[in-house]
C-alpha cells in the first residue's frame, strides 16, 4: 500500500516536472496537452504518452500589462506562443529575460516555476514556463568614453 503511494507521489511529480503530451503512432502528430483522440485519424488513430523534450521556438507574443490578482507580482510579463521542436504549440509564459528582449523565432527551453501560491505554509502550484536557451543582456556595449 505504500509502495503504491509512493508510486502515485512520483507520477504526479514526473507530470508536474516533464512536458506529458502524446503521439499519435498512425499519423506522428505530438499533442500537448495530451489528446484522448487524434483529430486526425479519429478512430484509426493510436495515442501514445510521449514527453516533450521542453525546447521550441517563440511563434508570436504578446506583453501583459493588466493581469488578474494573482499574476499582479509578476507584471509586466511575456505570454508567448511557443512552437516545441516535436510539433505542438502551447501557450506559456516567458521569463529571465528582459521583455523588450523577446523576439518572434527565439528558441526557448521550459523550465518549471511557481506560478501560484495560498498563503504561508499553504498550496503552492507549479507550472511550465519558458526562458531563452541563450543567454541575452540586449543591452549594446557601449564604447568606452575617453575624455
Ligand atoms: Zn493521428
Amino acid at each position: 500500500m505504500a509502495e503504491r503511494g509512493v508510486a502515485q507521489v512520483w507520477r504526479r511529480i514526473k507530470s508536474i516536472y516533464t512536458l506529458q503530451g502524446n503521439k499519435c503512432e498512425t499519423c506522428g502528430t505530438h499533442y500537448f496537452p495530451p489528446r484522448l483522440v487524434c483529430p486526425q485519424c479519429r478512430r484509426k488513430g493510436k495515442l501514445e504518452p510521449f514527453t516533450f523534450k521542453g525546447l521550441g521556438t517563440i511563434y508570436t507574443f504578446a506583453v501583459v500589462h493588466q493581469a488578474p490578482e494573482d499574476f499582479k507580482r509578476q507584471m509586466p510579463y511575456v505570454i508567448a506562443q511557443v512552437d516545441l521542436d516535436e510539433g505542438a504549440r502551447l501557450t506559456a509564459q516567458i521569463v529571465n529575460v528582459d521583455k523588450e528582449d523577446v523576439k518572434i523565432g527565439m528558441r526557448v527551453r521550459v523550465c518549471f516555476r511557481r506560478i501560484k501560491e495560498f498563503g504561508p505554509g499553504g498550496i503552492i502550484v507549479y507550472g511550465y514556463k519558458f526562458e531563452p536557451t541563450m543567454r541575452v543582456t540586449g543591452h549594446e556595449e557601449k564604447a568606452a568614453t575617453t575624455n
